[in-house]
């Protein structure tokens, strides 16, 4: 049950309110996470008209506010198709025209598409009180013990890196078991991010050219066992998609030539 509702105006008026700690009160994106909680909250402070929506360019980067909904991210001609194509695997379309962009990073688990791609693309994201810029691959970790503040306001990702993903699931639409996602930019430098397992996805890799993806991928995974896939398997088969992604990306910039 919520107790208490605000709805303020200004980042500040938010920050104001979420750092009063007798208040106790929660940030509140488009609610799918915690209006299905069976937890009592004191109150939430709705973010919707805090002027977190904007998406922006700033020279290579791309920066989109925290309450942007992720079907807003789907129809924006800014964002990688890959990106698009990752949002409507992860989320169906109910999801989509709620859940925002701050509130999915919070609490995707390891086996979202979307969150291992933002990964692979170094996102940073934007914190307050303090402007506190980190990097997505350090928050993740930490995300449940140590938040690096009480809002997210933005996040921030290359715009140029060659961009690929493939996953594995029961079906097209289930979540996922295993993902490879890859970001390759034009100095060579190669990310390569695991997903479908455990509680965030990881970087297998971050190296100045795409030399020993497969072995990375092994070193990676090599204890993700669960119920929905054995260490083996995984073992197996990431190194083999993270490879794929490659070939994709390699495809794709020949076409360019
Ligand atoms: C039917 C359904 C299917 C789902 N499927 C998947 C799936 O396949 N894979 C997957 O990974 N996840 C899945 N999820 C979880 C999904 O990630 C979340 O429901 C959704 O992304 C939360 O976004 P929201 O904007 O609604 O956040 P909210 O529910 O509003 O908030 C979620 C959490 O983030 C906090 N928060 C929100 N915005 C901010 C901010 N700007 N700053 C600080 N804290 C903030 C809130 O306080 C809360 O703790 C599913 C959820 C549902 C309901």
């Amino acid at each position: 049950m919520i107790e208490k509702y605000f709805r303020p105006q200004s980042v500040e008026e938010v920050l104001d309110l979420l750092m009063d700690s007798k208040k106790g009160l929660t940030p509140l994106g488009g609610g799918t996470t915690i209006s299905r909680q069976r937890h009592e909250y004191q109150g939430v402070v709705d973010l919707q008209e805090a002027d977190l929506d904007q998406i922006k360019i700033q020279g290579q980067r791309i920066q989109v506010g925290a309450m942007v909904r992720l079907n807003d991210l789907v129809g924006h001609p800014d964002i990688h198709p890959e990106i698009q194509r990752a949002i409507m695997i992860d989320a169906s379309e109910n999801i989509r025209n709620m859940a925002t962009l701050g509130g999915w990073l919070i609490s995707s688990s390891g086996r979202s598409i979307t969150s291992s791609l933002l990964l692979a693309l170094d996102t940073s994201l934007t914190w307050e009180p303090g402007n506190n810029r980190v990097r997505m691959g350090n928050w993740l970790p930490l995300r449940e013990i140590e938040p690096p503040g009480v809002l997210m306001t933005e996040a921030e990702w290359w715009l140029r890196p060659h961009l690929a993903f493939e996953y594995v699931a029961r079906s097209p639409k289930d979540k996922s078991i295993l993902i490879a996602a890859v970001a390759q930019w034009g100095s060579g430098r190669t990310r390569v991010v695991l997903g479908g397992y455990g509680k965030n996805p990881i970087v297998a890799m971050d190296g100045p050219n795409d030399m020993g993806v497969d072995v990375a991928c092994r070193d990676a995974y090599s204890e993700a066992e669960d119920e929905w896939a054995s260490a083996q398997y995984r073992i197996q088969v990431a190194a083999k998609l993270a490879l794929r992604c490659l070939d994709r990306i390699d495809a794709i910039r020949e076409s360019e030539v």
